[in-house]
């Protein structure tokens, strides 16, 4: 590690933020962080049990009523506060990221500002909890509506987007006035610890927030999940997870939003102008190196301008630089594990075995990261694994397709529906299959859908409820309505 990059290690409390307060969990244990690009350890980091789950929640439980009545201004402040010190300490908190997750220091940096923008949004929306009033239609009776902090929330984020998936659901929980309970993926702890420092700083009041993170996340989630004071769960992750989750809520009837696994189609039609096509699907595909789960999964290019679309894609992809992403020139960083490498050159594999041609990249990176080489594979059958499976990885696998109607079945054909991109200059077939597609999101002609300020969320397997947008405060907000009568 360069002297910079152990300073900021260093500034990071590696301890249990429990109601407020940093301590050691009550075990006594840690647990190691890996840098995914050397495979070294990075710091150890205090290891949360179910006793310090138990414990966050009683004091979420207590807090929960003062903090819903504090005024929303002030709720709105505290985000607005810490929105700035992310964006002050951004380089920092992007070297940290980088470090933990491996992506590549400029997507890193745009991270943490993508971070901030929820604090930025949500402190705008936290004077904006509007309620209604209206006559009964038989005119004997008033009907107030008041919306209401849903009580202490259990939120569970993934290593993927260590800052911004923790953004995502503690802006609109903090504005709405509800206490949280977060527990980070395992991987990515740094980042999300580095946040409650923020946000202490920021001044939020002790209690509102605990940041547990564990090497045991079922036995520090389900008892908390199962206890009754819990009153909703907010989970980003994947799919399977997302599930028994859902199953684990359904004792005590929670709220929940799930964010879960995506299988985005991306389909190039012969009359789009191919070279915003090809710049849309580097940034569908690459983003994250591929480990999102808005990556375009499955290119689908029709028959006039497949083989074009798939030779501009390849130069674009082969000329991507491989390595650690602390490094300069670095395009593409190490994938999170070895258990991830493997399971992309298995797709990989499959695809190739059923016929598809390799134009570039297809194995492993050089070093002792986890590298998976920018990949394009022409020529994939509709029937390949990967097309019915989360590649999470730098693979584009290139389809041809000849009708509207044979690949809006195609992009349909599976359980997920988070978001699908679509290259036309067509107006009539751009409102047609954007209508005829079943996703959540669709990026017309443009391959970036994530936005503070729109609703992000999928359909199907994909999961339930939105995150961002006007709406996103809502999966923390309870609807009330008193009856008004006895008027005269
Ligand atoms: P994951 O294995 O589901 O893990 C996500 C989180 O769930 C982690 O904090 C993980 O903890 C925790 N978890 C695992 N098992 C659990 C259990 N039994 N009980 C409670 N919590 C548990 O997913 P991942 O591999 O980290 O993330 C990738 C997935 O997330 C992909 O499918 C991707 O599409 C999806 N994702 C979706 C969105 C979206 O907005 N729709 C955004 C980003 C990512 P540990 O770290 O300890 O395992």
């Amino acid at each position: 590690m360069s002297d910079r990059e152990a300073r900021v290690v260093a500034q990071v409390n590696k301890t249990l933020f429990l109601g407020g307060k940093w301590r050691e969990a009550s075990s006594g244990s840690t647990f190691p962080v890996e840098d995914p690009s050397t495979r070294k350890v990075l710091c150890d980091v205090a290891d949360a049990s179910k006793e310090d789950a138990l414990e966050a929640l009683d004091i979420a439980a207590e807090v929960q009523p003062e903090w819903a009545r504090t005024a929303p201004r002030e709720r709105g402040e505290i985000l607005h506060r810490a929105y700035r010190l992310l964006m002050e300490r951004q380089e920092d908190l992007a070297v940290l990221m980088t470090l933990e997750m491996g992506k590549p220091l400029a997507e890193a940096r745009g991270e943490i500002a993508y971070a901030g923008e929820f604090f930025r949004w949500f402190s705008e929306e936290a004077v904006r909890i509007e309620g209604g009033f209206s006559t009964s239609p038989d005119g004997k009776a008033r009907f107030l509506i008041m919306r209401q902090a849903v009580g202490p929330c259990m939120l569970i984020t993934p290593w993927n987007f260590p800052m911004a998936m923790g953004t995502r659901k503690i802006g609109p929980a903090i504005a709405a006035g509800c206490t949280m309970v977060l527990k980070p993926a395992q991987q990515t702890p740094l980042s999300a610890l580095a946040l409650a420092d923020i946000l202490t700083e920021a001044g939020l009041p002790e209690g509102v927030l605990s940041v547990l993170p564990t090497t045991d996340p079922g036995g520090v989630t389900e008892p908390l999940l199962k206890d009754g004071r819990i009153r909703k769960v907010s989970f980003t992750g994947s799919t399977a997870v997302g599930r028994m989750l859902l199953e684990q809520s359904a004792s005590q009837v929670l709220r929940t939003s799930m964010e879960l696994g995506g299988n985005a189609p991306f389909i190039v039609f012969d009359d789009a102008d191919l070279d915003a096509a090809v710049d849309g699907a580097m940034l569908a595909k690459m983003r994250n190196i591929g480990e999102a789960c808005t990556a375009a999964n499955r290119i689908y290019a029709q028959s006039g301008i497949a083989e074009e679309f798939s030779r501009r894609l390849s130069e674009r992809m082969g000329a991507l630089r491989l390595g650690r992403g602390l490094d300069d020139n670095v395009d593409v960083g190490p994938l999170i594990d070895d258990k991830a490498r493997q399971k992309v050159q298995g797709l990989v594999d499959d695809a190739v075995e059923r016929g598809a041609e390799v134009l570039v990249g297809g194995g492993r990176g050089e070093g002792p990261g986890h590298f998976y080489r920018p990949t394009v594979l022409a020529n994939v059958p509709f029937a390949a694994e990967l097309s019915n499976t989360e590649i999470f990885g730098p693979v584009a696998p290139v389809m041809p397709f000849d009708t509207e109607e044979e690949v809006l079945h195609a992009a349909n054909d599976t359980e997920f529906g988070l978001v699908s991109y679509l290259y036309t200059r067509d107006l009539n077939r751009a409102f047609r299959v954007s209508e005829a597609l079943e996703t959540g999101m669709v990026g017309l002609n443009q391959g970036v859908v994530s936005n503070p300020a729109a609703p992000f969320g999928g359909v199907k397997h994909s999961g339930l409820g939105r995150e961002g947008g006007r709406v996103g405060i809502d999966e923390f907000l309870d609807v009330k309505y008193v009856g008004i009568g006895g008027l005269s």
